[in-house]
């Protein structure tokens, strides 16, 4: 199995608060990975740094063999790299198919040169983009929805929009931030679903949830975080028996 990201030694403090210490984790090609843990324990610091928010104060992230850390997510985005976030990100004043549009930041180099060789060229372009963003939209069950505004969308709809709109810089990781975080079980079950998809396209995911259940139905392995540190990587059947977390979930509450 050849590794697509390789995060070694990652720390970062706040002020006096180590958010991440000596945290290290292989990113398989084709597994979904999740990072559980308790409030606190550094989940989205971990992500923000993998994906090129921030810049860690100890450590290195490699992608394909690649040093990009703290690389911007621009130049993560054409090296296969794109990720979404715990809050939505819409342009609720656009159309489905113009947010997933938006997204297709590896193909910005051909739309400036599509500009320099002329307009006919600019308008084959983006008969090209919307094309492929319907298949994006088509893909997380939202085709029918592609010239709704944003705004009048669901919240689960939204949810698998932002899914879309990752999806159409066609990365080869997507890290997603709390996919389901305030879905329905109906809305959670449909992300689940297409978080399969995705992975069985060939695309490797690493996601942050909370809903434990998603997470043990659909992880390939499981990182989980408590204070900054990994505590425990394996497979759902392994985490869930380990007694550190147990110990560190049920210390939460
Ligand atoms: P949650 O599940 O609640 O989202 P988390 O596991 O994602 O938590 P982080 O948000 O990564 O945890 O936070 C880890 C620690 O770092 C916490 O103590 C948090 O208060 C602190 N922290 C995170 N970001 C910052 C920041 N920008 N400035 C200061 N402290 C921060």
């Amino acid at each position: 199995m050849s590794i697509l990201l390789r995060a070694e030694d990652i720390s970062i403090s706040f002020g006096g608060i180590k958010a991440v210490s000596g945290v290290s984790l292989a990113v398989e090609r084709g597994e979904i990975l999740s990072i559980i843990g308790p409030n606190g324990a550094g989940k989205t610091t971990f992500f923000n740094i993998i994906s090129g928010l921030y810049l860690p104060s100890q450590g290195r992230v490699m992608l394909k063999d690649e040093d990009v850390t703290g690389r911007p997510p621009e130049m993560l985005a054409r090296r296969g790299l794109c990720r979404t976030f715990q809050n939505l990100q819409v342009f609720f004043g656009m159309s489905a198919l113009e947010n997933v549009m938006a997204g297709r930041h590896r193909h910005e180099r051909t739309s400036a040169l599509s500009h320099i060789l002329g307009l006919r060229c600019v308008g084959r372009e983006n008969a090209r983009s919307a094309a492929e963003a319907r298949e994006k939209l088509d893909f997380v069950g939202l085709a029918d929805l592609a010239e709704r505004s944003a705004g009048g969308l669901s919240y689960g709809a939204l949810k698998r929009l932002e899914i879309a709109r990752a999806l159409a810089s066609e990365p080869e990781l997507l890290l997603l931030d709390e996919p389901a975080a305030g879905c329905n079980g109906t809305e959670t079950a449909q992300i689940s679903e297409i978080i399969r998809k995705i992975a069985g396209a060939g695309i490797t995911v690493v996601l942050v949830e909370h809903d434990m259940k998603l997470v043990m139905r659909i992880s390939d392995r499981i990182l989980v975080l408590e204070q900054g540190r990994s505590l425990c990587l394996g497979p759902p059947s392994v985490v869930r028996g380990d007694s550190r977390v147990q110990a560190a979930y049920l210390g939460q509450h």
